[in-house]
């Protein structure tokens, strides 16, 4: 840790220290904006309400060295090569823009260091996929989860032998990764109805949202290298969360034996800011517990270092918002509440892993890690464990139940990270509206 990190830090911009703000002058997260009414798209740093547009700062002196390589490949429509930066320019990087930001509110003797113009407010900015994302990838790597849904669509057999020992994914799609705030579609698909034999094809009955934590890939690797696990970290650059929209019936007929298709790649939303593999430092955990009846993770994905703080320890929280709650201005109801702290993998295993047969990765990849669910009552993040497939619905204020989501639900994710003797900061919104299939 280092002095970004320090909980006493403020910053001249008020809002920054407000705090409910999920963007300290501690966090510093990395998104794509433009200017509404402006197309162009622009490599911004989240302040509190505000966005540092990086590019626009280079017309001041402000940036040397190390830190002025990464302000120039901020200038740039989206984070692929700013994700490649060694660590050390985007320490030093974080260090400076620390710098810049920092003071106390009020107090005349702090002057913005900023270019006119160089300060964007959140609320006339419209954001982006900040990644040009060539390949998605989504583990599975909560082990309540995979055994909450194993005993449901098997309930005789619901955790597969390999689940201990091999951090479980399927190659998702890339082309219908879409921005928070995005209206998702219902897609329509193949299913069987309950009592029926045979399949139909038509609007998804079963449309559901899975809550994940997403890693983009940063410096990359060769076609035919592996990653140590020790060094997995140095390629990954930083978090999101991320909505992996599923439609449960379309799933259940089509997922043996290649695993699932149609049914998920419709469309993935993501949350726009991007946290720095560097802010998330103070909130470091131990991997997830394994008890000593189960098996230990082969040598390559096996170590002390991952052992004892590989995990993270975030939480993420899940709220939906129906169309008449919307109507009845009332506020997002929370569904579920999770750490990532109880996953059975690491990210680092998740890279390790997703490298050691030689598959290449690239900057900008995306993995995600599977939904996430802990032990509790209430810690289920898709209505698929939380309803028992819809044996259990969830009465929402207005009184409706849900087994699965209806057109004008909307789905909101949020996600922090909070220590003892830390700020608190997080990862901002992940949503997105239902809206009908197409009529024809
Ligand atoms: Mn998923």
């Amino acid at each position: 840790m280092n002095e970004t990190h320090d909980p006493s830090l403020t910053s001249w911009i008020e809002s920054a220290n407000s705090a409910d703000t999920d963007f300290p002058i501690q966090n510093l997260p990395f998104g794509v904006f433009s200017r509404k009414g402006d197309a162009e798209r622009r490599v911004g740093v989240a302040i509190g309400d505000q966005i540092v547009d990086i590019g626009e700062s280079l017309s001041a002196n402000l940036w040397t060295g190390k830190a002025r390589d990464v302000a120039r490949w901020c200038d740039r429509p989206n984070l692929n090569e700013l994700m490649e930066a060694p660590r050390d320019s985007l320490s030093e990087f974080r260090a400076r823009l620390s710098e810049l930001l920092s003071g106390t509110p009020g107090d005349t003797s702090v002057i913005n260091p900023l270019p006119p113009g160089a300060l964007v407010p959140m609320s006339e900015a419209e954001m982006f996929v900040p990644a040009q994302i060539g390949d998605y990838t989504d583990f599975y790597a909560s082990i309540y989860h995979a055994t909450n849904v194993g005993k449901i669509f098997r309930p005789d057999n619901p955790l597969f032998p390999n689940y201990k020992h091999v951090p479980i994914a399927y190659h998702g799609r890339a082309s219908s990764i879409v921005i928070s705030g995005t209206d998702v579609t219902r897609p329509k698909g193949q299913s069987v109805a309950s009592g029926s034999t045979t399949p139909a094809f038509g609007p998804t009955q079963m449309l559901d949202y899975e809550a994940e934590v997403g890693f983009y890939v940063g410096r990359g690797t060769k076609l035919g290298e592996t990653v140590p696990l020790e060094d997995a970290e140095e390629h990954l650059f930083g978090i999101c969360l991320v909505n992996d929209w599923s439609a449960r019936d379309i799933q259940s007929w089509e997922y043996q034996p290649l695993g699932p298709f149609l049914s998920k790649n419709f469309a993935t939303t993501v949350s726009p800011w991007v946290v720095t593999w560097e802010a998330l430092e103070p909130y470091r955990a131990p991997a997830f517990f394994r008890p000593p009846s189960d098996p230990q993770p082969l040598p390559h994905l096996s170590s002390d270092k991952n052992r004892n703080e590989g995990g993270l320890d975030l939480n993420i929280e899940v709220y939906i918002r129906s169309m008449l709650m919307r109507e009845g201005r009332l506020r997002p109801f929370r569904l579920s509440a999770a750490s990532l702290a109880d996953m059975y993998w690491t990210p680092a295993q998740m890279l390790t892993h997703h490298a050691s047969n030689g598959c290449n990765l690239l900057p900008g990849d995306l993995f995600a890690s599977g939904t996430v669910s802990g032990p509790e009552s209430g810690s289920q993040g898709c209505l698929l464990e939380l309803t028992r497939r819809g044996a259990n619905p969830i009465v929402l204020p207005t009184g409706e139940e849900r087994k699965f989501l209806h057109d004008g639900d909307e789905i909101i994710m949020r996600a922090y990270l909070q220590r003892e003797g830390a700020a608190r900061i997080g990862l901002g919104e992940c949503s997105g509206l239902i809206v009908a299939s197409s009529k024809r």
